[in-house]
């Protein structure tokens, strides 16, 4: 079969490589301990499901407007003013198949073959396939421990052609969990309103920040910056609702209506009771976020601590998501190598940071209980042990 050009140059995913491999061994009976979730281990809050059958119950069941229910643009808008002091309407937001979906149309609207979007390394793995399959080309600023894992204003400055269309800018980040301060976010603004390009602001993991982090929006920064910025967003980390498919994307209204056009000829409208969730999330308590985050909190200094007592590895402190990267150039194997090898001898799944674009660490998601964050690390330092 003659397959269509884009198509040879998407690789698939490695993570699901690893995740696969894990699952077939469980179903086995053998006992894995893994760290590969790129999701919390958290039921959807109950306030959040009752909202989704009521709606089915009413009869939301039918298409709706392609670019979302009123009342979830609406309150989108309005958690965008008042969480991130973003001064969007709701002609301003589309709601999408989730965070991923509102990425992906946001490439088709924006770039062209032989445009350039600037993509800081360690990156989601999905961010370059995008550019690569919407025609671009992904340019890769990498970074470092030594950098904090963060990119240098003077590095954007210097990747940026005349081609470059746009920065994808993640904070918090996955998979290094961390979070550019105000002033780093300010000085990149600056290049970003100088060179004129667009910056997309992947914001999934706000709500989960650590040590009296705070979130701030790029976008907030002032009236120039505002202009430059797409905010890409979802329900997905915040609320635990990864298999709901609700995400959002806000910017200039002009940018919006074409994303719809899009929407509206791809996958129309997001299934509709499932966005009277997402109206519930956001309008219910948010005392649902607090609990998980408690989990998520405790569990990360159990995983640090022990980590820490790991010779020679070591990782950023994490000040957002739910995962730590963890340089582990020390043993001097890839880190696909690293993986199965920890897989097969230790029963510890992990995630190869090749997939993020960084071959000498590996990404341990701490969405998963402690008793298995005890175990698997312990295993993880007699693996090591062994090794050097
Ligand atoms: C999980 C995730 C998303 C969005 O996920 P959806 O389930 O599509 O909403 C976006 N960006 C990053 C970095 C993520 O980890």
């Amino acid at each position: 079969m003659k397959l269509a050009a884009r198509v040879h140059q998407i690789t698939p995913s490695l993570t699901l490589q690893i995740s696969a491999q894990a699952k077939s061994m469980k179903a086995e009976g053998i006992d894995v301990c893994s760290f590969t979730a790129g999701e919390p281990d958290f039921d959807t809050p109950e306030h959040i499901k009752a909202a989704a059958i009521e709606a089915l119950q009413m009869g939301k069941t039918k298409y709706g407007p392609a670019a979302g229910e009123p009342l979830l643009r609406e309150a989108i808008a309005k958690k965008l003013r008042q969480d991130n002091q973003l001064s969007y309407e709701a002609s301003n937001v589309i709601v999408t198949n989730g965070g991923k979906h509102s990425l992906f149309n946001l490439m088709l609207a924006l770039v062209e073959p032989g445009d350039e979007v600037i993509i800081p390394a360690p990156y989601w793995l999905s961010y370059p396939e995008m550019v690569t399959l919407a025609g671009g080309t992904p340019v890769i600023l990498p970074t470092n421990a030594q950098s904090g894992y963060k990119i240098a204003p003077e590095q954007l400055q210097e990747a940026i052609t005349s081609r470059t269309r746009l920065l994808v800018l993640n904070s918090p980040s996955n998979p290094t969990g961390v979070v550019y301060t105000p002033e780093e976010l300010k000085a990149i603004a600056q290049v970003v309103v100088e060179r004129d390009i667009l910056v997309v602001s992947d914001e999934i993991y706000e709500k989960i920040l650590y040590d009296g982090v705070e979130q701030v929006s790029i976008g907030s920064l002032g009236a120039e910056i505002f202009a430059r910025t797409i905010i890409s967003n979802g329900f997905a980390k915040a609320y635990s609702m990864t298999g709901w498919r609700i995400g959002y994307l806000a910017g200039a209204k002009e940018l919006i209506d074409v994303v719809t056009a899009i929407q509206s000829h791809s996958t129309s409208n997001v299934c509709t009771f499932a966005q009277y969730g997402a109206i519930a999330a956001l309008e219910g308590s948010q005392e649902c976020i607090a609990k998980m985050h408690q989990s998520f909190a405790q569990r990360r200094l159990v995983m640090l601590d022990l980590l820490a007592a790991i010779p020679g590895f070591t990782g950023a402190k994490p000040n957002g998501a739910f995962y730590i990267f963890v340089n582990i150039g020390t043993t001097g194997l890839g880190s696909l190598e690293f993986c199965q090898a920890l897989l097969k001898q230790q029963q510890v799944a992990a995630i190869p940071g090749l997939a993020f674009g960084a071959d000498d660490h590996i990404r341990l998601s701490y969405a998963t209980d402690l008793l298995t964050i005890e175990k698997g690390m312990a295993r993880l330092k007699e693996f090591v042990s062994q090794m050097l």
